[in-house]
């Protein structure tokens, strides 16, 4: 029996022993091809010898200094990097050691904003449901999963959650996509109506929704509705790109192809790559100038914020991203995965959806396709598809999301960038023989 709590308290997962480039291989010598990166984490692959040098080289030099006392030259040079790169004026940039960590630090960095522009009275936030933003008290009152949510509910401050933009649940027979989106921003607007808008915050949401519903891109327009919603009201636009950022859907930031400048990003996972736990908060410029101009300071800290290991690392990932054109081959690997997945589930009885973009691809799984329902929660179909593609070597990061109230299935594919077009047949064919095994077992 393991000392450690693991997510099961029954079972203790196989002990990883080494990861190189597309594989991650157990104690008994078995390779996983990793089609999930993790949890949408690993998008360099296993082992990349810049980001190690550079890891190597900054623990050597200055392993830590805290952040009270020290700033280092890994972390401004992060900072520096990121603020570069990012869209418009995100240019003040926080460190911190995950994405629910960047998410609480977004919400309080709001918060204090609002104190400090003499606007004390927004204190709430409104969110969407069928999002993921952390586990975290603060985070995981933004996020809309009901049963991830319902133990803790006494713990939970009070977000008012709409509906997702979930074109595949959401768009009524006949109802044409602008009608759709125009329906979800006239839902936003009467919520923030609802809490009384001189008392809201802002808005939170993941540009694309991950782990919750599976890989589910905005409807065109939505997120252009949503940032005039929060100018007319004054709400800070908050996105979530912990899971959906960093190169991932094909452009550094997912947002940049909504043509939307949100007013705080959160990242973590693909910033660090899994090399380091890191995130970040990027922030436009007049939010932390209001804070400056004020008390002077941000009211908020971490003992291992902007970790000099951890930013190393992190800088070394987007000089990767950067130097072997990354978030290029996330867009084209990502079409490529797509035609494979239409092409192999395209006409399965039980692939209702196939969705995302660039490397942040679902497969939405119904127990049958025209009225999209889903399977029974008892079974469990997306455990089991996890386990059957673990022993067939696979790893994919298979998810009950809420389907209106009840849980449905979905298969989250997020691969490296760096995955080959062999790499992505046999991840194919793999997930096909996984999904026959497991559905065999649903009856
Ligand atoms: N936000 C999103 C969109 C996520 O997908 C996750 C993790 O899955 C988080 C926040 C929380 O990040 P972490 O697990 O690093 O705390």
């Amino acid at each position: 029996m393991s000392h450690i709590i693991h997510r099961s308290l029954r079972h203790t997962p196989a002990l990883a022993v080494g990861a190189r480039g597309m594989h991650v291989f157990d104690s008994d010598g078995k390779a996983y091809l990793d089609a999930s990166g993790g949890a949408a984490v690993s998008s360099l692959g296993h082992a990349h010898p810049h980001v190690l040098a550079a890891m190597q080289r900054q623990i050597a030099q200055l392993a830590y200094a805290h952040n009270g006392f020290f700033s280092s030259a890994p972390a401004e040079a992060l900072a520096e990097r990121l603020a570069a790169d990012a869209p418009g004026d995100l240019d003040a940039v926080y460190l911190v050691s995950g994405g629910s960590e960047a998410v609480e630090t977004a919400m309080k960095l709001a918060r204090q904003y609002a104190v400090e522009s003499g606007q004390g009275e927004r204190g709430v936030f409104i969110a969407r449901r069928q999002s993921y933003h952390g586990n975290t008290l603060g985070a995981l009152a933004l996020g809309g999963n009901a049963w991830r949510r319902q133990p803790f509910a006494p713990l939970l401050i009070d977000v008012p959650h709409v509906a997702p933009c979930y074109e595949y649940r959401g768009r009524a027979p006949g109802q044409s996509q602008d009608d759709y989106t125009a329906a979800l921003l006239a839902e936003l607007e009467a919520a923030i109506v609802a809490a009384g808008p001189h008392r809201v915050l802002g808005f939170c949401a993941e540009t694309v929704v991950g782990a919750t519903a599976g890989a589910v891109p905005p409807t065109p327009g939505y997120f252009k509705g949503v940032r005039a919603l929060c100018d007319k009201y004054g709400l800070l636009l908050m996105i979530d790109e912990v899971m959906c950022g960093m190169g991932r859907c094909g452009s550094l930031y997912a947002i940049e192809q909504e043509g939307v400048l949100p007013d705080l990003v959160a990242l973590g996972k693909g910033l660090g790559a899994g090399y380091q736990p890191v995130g970040a908060v990027l922030a436009r410029r007049h939010i932390v100038a209001r804070l400056r101009e004020g008390s002077g300071a941000f009211q908020h800290g971490h003992t291992y914020t902007a970790h000099p290991v951890a930013a190393a690392a992190a800088l070394a990932v987007q000089e990767v991203l950067a130097g072997e054109r990354l978030v290029e081959a996330a867009a084209q690997r990502g079409a490529s995965l797509m035609a494979r997945l239409r092409a192999a589930f395209g006409a399965h009885p039980h692939v209702g959806d196939i969705r995302g973009r660039g490397l942040l691809l679902g497969i939405e799984l119904v127990r049958e396709r025209d009225g999209k329902q889903p399977f029974e929660p008892e079974l469990k179909l997306h455990a089991a598809v996890k386990e059957c593609a673990l022993a067939r070597g696979l790893m994919v990061y298979p998810m009950g999301g809420t389907v209106d109230g009840r849980r449905g299935d979905h298969i989250l594919l997020a691969p490296p960038f760096i995955a080959s077009e062999a790499d992505l047949s046999e991840i194919v064919s793999r997930l096909e023989d996984a999904l026959a095994n497991a559905l065999a077992g649903a009856g």
